[in-house]
């Protein structure tokens, strides 16, 4: 099977995503800022879509359900704990849920911290990770409704995907991501060169996801927060890799 997955920039900064099999023509798009690009998107693509996931129930991220819904019939999939706070479900899916949209497989990961319902999908066949503001590249989502703990457990269970999975997340926030990443890892190399390649795109207005996870593994400092020499950096030595965590994400939250 042949898999495609187009970016589609939405609102200023937001990202859906939408994936193909090229061979059965079976589509789904992940979230739903806005319906005008996405709509647009399976249009050129051919005009089916099967489903519509979504990641967790902020606006930037629903809003363009109900008219996507309304043009193309596609079923609407969203976590179970946060029906209430959703679009209406067709099917409300949990952690560990395994389920197909004609060939496309996927497998539901709850990443609470974001927001408490928050979840991503993983395409394993299609070697892809749809994890809307729980992991941006080079960032993390901010933690509006659950704990530091709750967020870094999430961010374990992602960066424990296989490493060529290719992260498709949410937001295009990488380039200033990336200027605080800086700050706190200022001698990590990959990090440097991402941040070259991140420049480059945006100065000619390409997206820079999806991104592999092995490179978010090394660049990302909210999932390098285990490394003893980040730790150390922030003045935290030995101490284990959640706190370190929390205090890259206190001091992410007042950077400008
Ligand atoms: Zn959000
Ligand atoms: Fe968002």
């Amino acid at each position: 099977m042949v898999y495609k997955i187009d970016v589609i920039a939405c609102l200023s900064d937001n990202y859906a995503y939408l994936l193909r099999d090229e061979d059965s023509g079976a589509a789904v798009v992940i979230d739903a800022p806005e319906a005008a690009p996405i709509l647009a998107a399976v249009e050129a693509a051919g005009g089916r879509l099967d489903a519509l996931l979504l990641t967790h129930h902020h606006g930037d991220h629903i809003e363009g359900a109900a008219e996507i819904v309304e043009r193309t019939g596609a079923k609407r999939i969203g976590a179970a704990a946060d029906a209430h706070r959703l679009p209406p479900l067709d099917r409300a899916v949990v952690d560990g849920e395994a389920f197909s949209v004609g060939p496309l497989a996927f497998r539901v990961i709850a990443t609470p911290g974001h927001t408490r319902g928050h979840i991503a999908y993983h395409a394993p066949m299609a070697r892809a990770l749809f994890c809307g503001d729980t992991l941006f590249s080079l960032g993390c989502g901010r933690l509006f409704e659950g704990s530091a703990a709750d967020m870094w457990d999430s961010l374990l269970r992602l960066a424990a995907l296989p490493p060529e999975t290719a992260v498709c997340p949410g937001h295009e926030y990488t380039a200033s991501n990336g200027r605080f990443a800086l700050t706190v890892d200022p001698d990590n190399a990959a990090l440097a060169e991402r941040l070259a390649e991140v420049e480059a795109l945006r100065a000619t207005g390409r997206p820079t996801v999806p991104v592999p996870l092995k490179q978010e593994r090394l660049t990302n400092p909210f999932l390098r927060a285990g490394d003893p020499e980040l730790a150390e950096r922030l003045g935290l030595a030995g101490r284990p890799a959640v706190e370190v965590f929390a205090e890259l994400r206190r001091l992410k939250d007042s950077f400008r």
